[in-house]
């Protein structure tokens, strides 16, 4: 995995697997979320196929942490949706990225929110009175979710899902191909995106097999109404396939990568 130096992966080390790593993690991120001053939020653009509308941004969180340097999401989303301190860490996020949507003209910003978020009622209560509090137009909050949160028929994820939606607030279905979508469940919750997932954005032009289920993929989106996103787009023939097929937004290294707030707003020209 070659990549460039100041990149999150470069930081990132092999996923949190001991029950000692895992513990060190849930300790040192309960004392991040009590002082916030560890826990930043960047923002990635997503362009619409043009190559030079910012459509909307991607909000991805940060731990700069003291002794360990930055550690990537992958290390610590998983610890923190084992040991019950997703919640905390969600509405750290969704809080920030409000706030960036209250102070900015950006159009849109894409929350990802964990399946065990969705589950809790005091999550969708939150969203939605937090847009209400800031006077924020909910159709500017999109939220990510993954395949598998449209599979859990428990009661809870539909009523979240359906008040969500209700609200006037973006759904997104995040990593699109990887897990095991039934077409129903795009109609019955109503979502409003699919985005392509980078595995198979990076096989574009190396893989017929992909070529194909990208193809698909958008013209399923295109067919049911639906916006389609290309994440991980990487070079320049990805992005001529992805644009001649049809792919309504973009979102890669090849066209910025995650930025802090105030980069992303002067790399945008975006008013705050
Ligand atoms: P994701 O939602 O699929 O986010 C996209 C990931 O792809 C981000 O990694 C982004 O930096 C990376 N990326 C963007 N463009 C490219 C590219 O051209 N090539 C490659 N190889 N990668 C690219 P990141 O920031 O490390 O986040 C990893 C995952 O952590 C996210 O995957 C998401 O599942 C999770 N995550 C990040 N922030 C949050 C959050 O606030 N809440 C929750 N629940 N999960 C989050
Ligand atoms: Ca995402
Ligand atoms: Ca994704
Ligand atoms: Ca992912």
């Amino acid at each position: 995995k070659a990549r460039g130096r100041g990149r999150w992966e470069v930081f990132t080390p092999p996923m949190a697997e001991t029950v000692e790593e895992k513990r060190r993690i849930e300790q040192d991120l309960r004392r991040a979320l009590d002082t916030g001053g560890e826990l930043r939020l960047e923002y990635q653009p997503i362009f619409a196929t043009d190559g030079r509308t910012v459509a909307g941004a991607e909000a991805l969180v940060r731990w700069e942490h003291p002794e360990r340097g930055r550690l990537a999401p992958d290390v610590f989303i998983g610890v923190a949706e084992e040991r019950g301190l997703i919640e905390r860490l969600g509405e750290w996020v969704l809080e920030e990225a409000c706030r960036m949507l209250a102070r900015t003209t950006i159009p849109w910003v894409a929350v990802n929110v964990s399946p065990v978020e969705l589950r809790s009622r005091r999550f969708v209560d939150r969203v939605i009175e937090q847009l209400r509090q800031l006077g924020i137009d909910p159709a500017r909050l999109q939220l990510e979710i993954t395949e598998g949160v449209l599979l859990d028929t428990s009661e809870a994820t539909e009523a979240g899902l359906t008040r969500l939606r209700t609200a006037g607030i973006r759904l997104a279905l995040d990593d699109f191909g990887t897990g095991y979508s039934s077409l129903n469940y795009l109609r019955r919750y109503n979502v409003d995106k699919l985005k392509i997932d980078r595995s198979f954005v990076g096989q574009l032009g190396q893989s017929s097999d992909a070529e194909v289920i990208v193809r698909t993929i958008i013209d399923l989106a295109r067919s049911l109404n639906m916006k389609v996103t290309a994440e991980g787009v990487a070079t320049e023939q990805q992005r001529d396939y992805l644009v001649a097929r049809g792919c309504h937004e973009l979102q890669g290294y090849l066209l910025s990568q995650p930025l802090p707030l105030e980069a992303f707003l002067e790399f945008t020209g975006i008013a705050a």
